[in-house]
């Protein structure tokens, strides 16, 4: 019996020195939680600062995609209106967020670095049709110190799709 009576004060002490804690509950969406530096979340397509995309169109991104999530189709680029440097550039760029596992194997994959996965985690769709990103959703806009594409660029100077790294050892 003495027992019994210990063991329900016992559980009754933890209730009442959880109610001195501080509380956790956060006011979203007034207020955000930040998450870790490494947290994946929305995928971002990157500008050079210059304002021409990253992305060349290979589709290497999807081919590493486990979930069949990315579709890319690829046009020409010319001097007059250039989007990336290199030959091509993405003409179509769609990710289906429901079928994203945020693995990060697009980002691994990309050649240019041109998508990572972001820090936003505020993803939300009304119909499955909306959880097909476009390209249009996913490209950053251009920096202070860029234009948006197409440009007009002088000829032979995009002539690389991937820039030269500059410590091929890593
Ligand atoms: S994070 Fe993974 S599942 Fe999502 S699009 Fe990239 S490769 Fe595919
Ligand atoms: S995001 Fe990277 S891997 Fe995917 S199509 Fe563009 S350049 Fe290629």
């Amino acid at each position: 019996m003495i027992r019994e009576i210990l063991a329900a004060f016992t559980g009754l002490s933890t209730t009442l020195t959880s109610m001195l804690d501080k509380p956790v509950t956060i006011q979203y969406p007034e207020e955000k939680r930040p998450v870790r530096p490494r947290f994946r979340g929305r995928h971002i397509l990157h500008r050079y600062e210059n304002g021409l995309e990253k992305c060349i169109g290979c589709a290497l991104c999807a081919a590493a995609c486990p979930a069949d999530a990315i579709f890319v189709e690829a046009a020409e680029n010319t001097d007059a209106e250039r989007y990336s440097p290199g030959e091509r550039y993405a003409s179509t760029y769609q990710i289906n967020l429901l079928r994203c596992i945020y693995c990060g194997y697009c980002e691994d994959a990309c050649p240019t670095e041109a998508i990572t996965l972001g820090l936003s985690y505020e993803v939300s769709f009304a119909g499955r049709d909306k959880a097909v990103y476009t390209k249009d959703m996913l490209l950053e806009p251009a920096g202070p110190q860029g234009k948006s594409t197409p440009q007009q660029t002088p000829a032979g100077v995009y002539t690389r799709s991937v820039p030269v790294m500059e410590n091929p050892a890593d």
